[in-house]
């Protein structure tokens, strides 16, 4: 499985650090086999020694350049960054980011050869609208994305479950996942305000290859907790 923490606007250089050190030890001396991603704020880059994979949740599709604000692969490459969050619903509703912008970064980090932390998600007045409505607006936000880079996950995270605390019903989630799977062969996460008291029945549906998650692994120890829980799924899976 793969769990990964979406730092979001939280955390100092310090703290990141603590962090990484905590779950890092914690994976090697429980031997835990899923991946851990962290997705911290880009001035928490540091260069770090351990078992995790640090992301950035955002770049601009530039090596360098004149754009106030941004970060580019100079930055990222800088600490050996080589994974990127792309199109998370408060930088596609927030931030206003375009689908158009979204394939520029999309192609530009891809043909970088970065893993890719796709983010896909309805807000509620799609969700109302039913089922057919709601994968009508997952399939324009994968318009220009190719569902088959080898380096890509996929990150299903409705909008109205983000930081919220509700998650759409178990059913629901497994439904969508099972129909993303027609999709694409890659892994998907599902997110939208998992925690450690709702991690293991989200983690074990199927088609649920892991879950992204922000405010729910902002402590170190949930986190861990959370790579526990998909652990102890994992071995069942594999009949262990
Ligand atoms: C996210 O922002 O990717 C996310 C899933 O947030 P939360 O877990 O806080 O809902």
């Amino acid at each position: 499985m793969i769990i990964a923490a979406n730092f979001k606007t939280n955390m100092t250089r310090a703290q990141t650090a603590e962090y990484y050190t905590k779950v890092s030890g914690f994976i090697t001396e429980k031997g835990i086999s899923s991946e851990a991603m962290i997705f911290p704020p880009a001035t928490a880059f540091n260069t770090f020694e351990g078992v995790l994979t640090v992301g950035a949740q955002n770049a601009f599709a530039v090596e360098n350049g004149a754009y106030t604000g941004e970060i580019g692969l100079e930055q990222l490459d800088e600490f050996g960054i080589k994974t990127i969050l792309v199109g998370h619903s408060e930088r596609r509703h927030i931030l206003g980011e375009s689908q158009e912008l979204i394939i520029e970064k999309f192609n530009y980090y891809k043909e970088k050869g970065f893993t890719i932390v796709y983010c896909i998600g309805e807000p509620i007045e799609v969700r109302e609208e039913g089922n057919e409505a709601l994968m009508n607006y997952l399939d324009d936000q994968f318009e220009g994305i190719d569902l088959e880079y080898e380096k890509l996950i996929i990150a299903y995270e409705p909008v109205w479950a983000i930081g919220t605390g509700v998650t759409p019903s178990e059913d629901d989630v497994e439904l969508i996942h099972t129909a993303l799977r027609q999709k694409t062969s890659r892994p998907l996460l599902y997110g939208g305000s998992v925690k450690t008291a709702n991690a293991k029945e989200l983690l074990a549906l199927n088609n649920v290859d892991g879950a992204l998650i922000g405010s729910g692994a902002l402590n170190a120890e949930d986190f861990c907790t959370i790579l526990s829980i998909a652990e102890n799924i994992t071995n069942n899976r594999e009949g262990k």
